[in-house]
């Protein structure tokens, strides 16, 4: 099959048979394409093929590893614009924003080509001198990958790059709303040279293919990304095998404007990390506390960027504003934003669907907000900033510190030593100072508490499909 200049034949079909689940447009609800709901057997086979390329693939030497993984960086890059418009076809938010999430997936692929080859051990000084202790990093197994929709590339990427990296088979299960830029990267990696059992995608029944996927004992280690309620559950199902687990699991971001801050860097921030993918993302700002002395000219500065947002279809040039994946995620933003005004929130912006329909919300402010309302306990997941003011920064760091997540937060001032000892008193895996996006390639992204448990980028990252092996050698 074609997907514009993109040959993937394979990936997916025009054309429903009896076992098929649909993808649609969330913007349009028109069909994209037709997916295999793949019975037990087929996930079995699965299993069996990745059990059986697991010898090959992490005997394969890493120059060779890194060549292949740099083949497919360049394949994707290479069709960032088909890739991109599938993205957006399948997910929805604007075509800019499918770009660079492209990007960031050949990125992470490129990356961990060089990470390949840098798999080195220790060695370790004995307290014996009749002994030496050899440390090496060994690829844990078949790796068993669940991603999320909301980045249906940047996901996929960020798991399967250091897995097949370290030597270990993936297989992988996408979201059902947007497995396709998966089975399109799967393609690709064919197409790059990958070998047979490499890297394989199974789509169909979620909670069938994660009982199978969890319970067996050729999987090694579990990467999951997605809510923390799924995450519970995977983290229990593995238990019986005692599977090593990477989760990256919901989050519940702060953004915290310091009485120094840069105002205009830090509503542009703020709006930026807010409504990227219209706030499906597990790193935006769900709670945002500006400090009373420059809480009126943040706001001002903040409205100017809401009020640019223009809802609609992401393959509209004009389009900054995405519509929600699906009606769930829509009711419950209203759900949120309902049960804010009913405990006293105002609402300065937004606060409804927006005027085109289908499931975009329009970009909505609330001020006023407490800590007793569902968006300042629960991830809202939609383009709603619910802001409060704050004079003690104690306080701020107490209500931060009081949630159960511990994903993101980001500070903004001028003074270092305030946002040093801020961002460290945080219990959060990652913290933008005067800085967000924190997703690339290099860094060690993950969370803390509730958000999840490893690293996923960095040498940290390949790092989480080994296992450490040592050797005590006599002599
Ligand atoms: P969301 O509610 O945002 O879709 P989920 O955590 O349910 O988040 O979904 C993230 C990923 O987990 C998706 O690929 C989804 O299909 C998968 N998933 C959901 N439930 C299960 C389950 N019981 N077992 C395995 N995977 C699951």
């Amino acid at each position: 099959m074609q997907w514009g200049r993109l040959d993937i034949a394979g990936a997916f079909s025009r054309r429903r048979t009896a076992a098929d689940s649909v993808v649609r447009d969330p913007a349009t609800g028109a069909v994209v394409g037709y997916i295999p709901s793949m019975p037990a057997e087929a996930v079995e086979a699965a299993i069996e093929a990745a059990h059986n390329a697991f010898a090959e693939w992490s005997a394969v030497a890493s120059p060779k590893r890194a060549r292949l993984l740099r083949r497919l960086s360049q394949l994707i890059g290479d069709h960032t614009d088909d890739l991109a418009e599938l993205l957006t076809a399948e997910q929805g938010k604007p075509l800019a924003e499918a770009r660079a999430e492209i990007g960031s997936a050949a990125a992470y692929f490129d990356f961990f080509a060089d990470e390949a080859r840098r798999l080195n051990g220790e060695i370790i000084a004995s307290s014996r001198a009749d002994s030496r202790i050899l440390v090496s990093h060994k690829p844990i197994g078949v790796v068993a990958a669940i991603t999320p929709w909301n980045f249906p590339a940047s996901m996929v990427a960020r798991k399967v790059a250091p897995a097949i990296a370290a030597g270990c088979p993936v297989i992988l299960k996408p979201a059902p709303q947007t497995p396709l830029s998966a089975l399109a990267m799967a393609v690709l990696a064919r197409q790059a040279g990958l070998p047979d059992g490499v890297l394989q995608v199974v789509t169909g029944d979620a909670a069938s293919i994660g009982t199978l996927l969890t319970h067996d004992p050729r999987i090694g280690f579990l990467s999951f990304t997605g809510s923390t309620a799924t995450g519970r559950l995977l983290y229990a199902q593995c238990a019986g095998t005692i599977k090593k687990l990477g989760l990256e699991l919901g989050g519940h971001a702060s953004f915290i404007v310091l009485p120094d801050a840069d105002l205009d860097k830090a509503a542009a921030a703020a709006a930026a990390a807010k409504f990227r993918n219209s706030g499906q993302t597990c790193v935006c700002p769900n709670r945002f506390f500006v400090h009373e002395a420059v809480y009126a000219g943040f706001l001002e500065r903040f409205l100017a960027h809401v009020d640019r947002l223009v809802p609609g279809d992401g393959r509209d040039p004009k389009s900054t504003l995405a519509p929600l994946i699906d009606e769930p995620a829509l009711a419950k933003v209203e759900r949120h934003v309902a049960d804010a005004i009913a405990r006293g929130a105002q609402l300065t912006r937004g606060g409804r669907r927006a005027a085109i329909g289908g499931t975009w919300y329009e970009a909505t402010v609330l001020e006023g907000v407490d800590q007793t309302m569902l968006v300042s306990c629960e991830e809202t997941f939609g383009p709603v900033a619910a802001i409060s003011s704050f004079t003690d920064p104690d306080d701020v760091r107490a209500m931060v510190n009081a949630s159960s997540y511990g994903l993101a937060g980001y500070i903004w001032g001028r003074d270092i030593a305030t946002l040093l000892k801020t961002a460290e008193s945080l219990d959060l895996g990652m913290v933008g100072i005067n800085a967000v996006h924190l997703g690339m390639e290099m860094a060690p992204i993950g969370g803390v508490k509730q958000s999840g448990l490893g690293r996923e980028g960095g040498h940290a990252g390949i790092l989480e499909y080994c296992e450490q092996q040592y050797l005590l050698v006599g002599v």
